[in-house]
């Protein structure tokens, strides 16, 4: 593959051989269609039935070989993308290099002259079909233009059954062929770098949908989403759920305080706080609203998230503000909840009792956990 202009990823690769494999179906049959076509009307199994005998297994081995690749392309190419390649390279520029052979067989040897017409008008026709289907790969290409022309165009000049315009013919056939190939092939790969890049922008715009602006921390839709999954999960496999619900005290007082602006500095500071603090990709940190967050903690039983919350606090209540000469001091309280899901249990019950605990904590004179 020509590699000069595009960075080729991993799955640009198997994207593309993934194409050659497809587009190589019609190939794996249409020789044996097109052997067919031309030896029966010539009678060629009578004339000559050992040669026409071992030719058409040949030809029906490699092609039940092309097939068994395209088929099993999945299984192979993850394994081991390299043999796929080789040998699936290997089996087309056979069959071609076979094909082009025989071809040129038929201008050396006088005995089956009477069939090198329709070979050279079938040549022709596999060459453009091949080298249009095999774009994706230049090596592909190349190599079955050259198997399929080269034999046939090179004996055309050492032996006396035809002028020598044939073989200028075939050298024109070859040029003008990879020319073709060549922008064609420049073009399927501008086409796939287009469609993986449209890709990898619905991924982040699907993130940034996920995403609170302000704190970059995972917004109410992905909490809500995500709670509903881990309690799924949770009582499929019945371990331990816990949610912790956290709200900053006297929020308010900062905003009429300091102002709008230093708020959303303390929101953000935060959330920095808690990314840093929650860091297993199973945890999911979300701001639920204005200046209260959540946490789910998948395989966490009570304990276990009482000792994370009091973790946080303990952080936010020492964490010093930065403001003018002097600093800005926080605490939040926490409601837990934690709990084993039972068969009909909702997520808002769940939340609820979260919300109960942390209205117990505030009620109880704030900067504290109730589990
Ligand atoms: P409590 O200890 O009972 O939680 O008191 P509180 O003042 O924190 O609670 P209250 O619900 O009365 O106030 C929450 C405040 O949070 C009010 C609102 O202005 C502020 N707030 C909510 N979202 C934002 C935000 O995005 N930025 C800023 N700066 N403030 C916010
Ligand atoms: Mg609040
Ligand atoms: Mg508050």
């Amino acid at each position: 593959m020509d590699k000069s202009n595009f960075k080729i990823t991993k799955e640009m690769a198997l994207q593309a051989n993934e194409d050659i494999a497809k587009r190589s179906i019609t190939g794996s049959y249409i020789y044996l269609v097109i052997w067919f076509s031309i030896i029966i009307p010539h009678k060629f199994y009578e004339r000559s039935p050992q040669l026409c005998l071992w030719l058409t297994l040949t030809l029906i081995i490699l092609a039940a070989a092309r097939i068994g690749l395209i088929i099993n392309f999945n299984r192979i190419y993850q394994k081991n993308p390299k043999v796929w390649k080789i040998v699936f390279f290997t089996v087309i520029w056979s069959i071609a290099l076979i094909w082009g052979m025989f071809c040129a067989m038929t201008f050396l040897f006088p005995e089956i002259g009477y069939m090198s017409l329709s070979f050279i008008v079938a040549t022709a026709g596999l060459t453009g079909g091949g080298v249009s289907a095999l774009v994706p790969s230049r090596a592909l290409t190349l190599g079955l233009l050259t198997a399929l022309l080269a034999p046939g165009g090179f004996v055309i000049l050492i032996s006396d059954t035809y002028n020598v315009s044939v073989s200028i013919i075939f050298l024109v056939y070859w040029i003008g062929m990879y020319a073709v190939t060549k922008n064609q092939h420049r073009e399927y790969w501008q086409g796939l770098e287009a469609s993986f890049l449209l890709k990898e922008y619905a991924v982040e715009l699907e993130q940034l949908n996920t995403l609170d602006g302000l704190t970059g921390l995972k917004n109410r839709v992905f909490f809500d989403q995500t709670l509903k999954q881990e309690m799924k999960r949770a009582l499929r496999i019945q371990s331990h759920l816990s949610l912790l619900f956290i709200d900053i005290d006297y929020f308010k007082k900062i905003n009429d305080v300091h102002g709008h602006l230093v708020g959303d500095e303390c929101l953000r500071r935060i959330s920095s706080l808690l990314k840093e603090l929650i860091r297993r990709d199973t945890d999911t940190v979300a701001r639920y609203g204005g200046e209260e967050f959540a946490i789910i903690l998948p395989n966490n039983n009570k304990e276990q998230a009482i000792i994370m919350a009091e973790k946080i606090r303990h952080k936010v209540e020492v964490m010093k503000l930065p403001y003018g000469e002097t600093h800005i001091a926080l605490t939040i309280s926490i409601g837990v909840s934690s709990m084993v899901p039972e068969l009909g249990m909702s997520e808002e019950a769940f939340i609820e009792r979260a919300d109960n605990n942390l209205y117990k904590a505030k009620h109880n004179g704030r900067n504290q956990t109730v589990g």
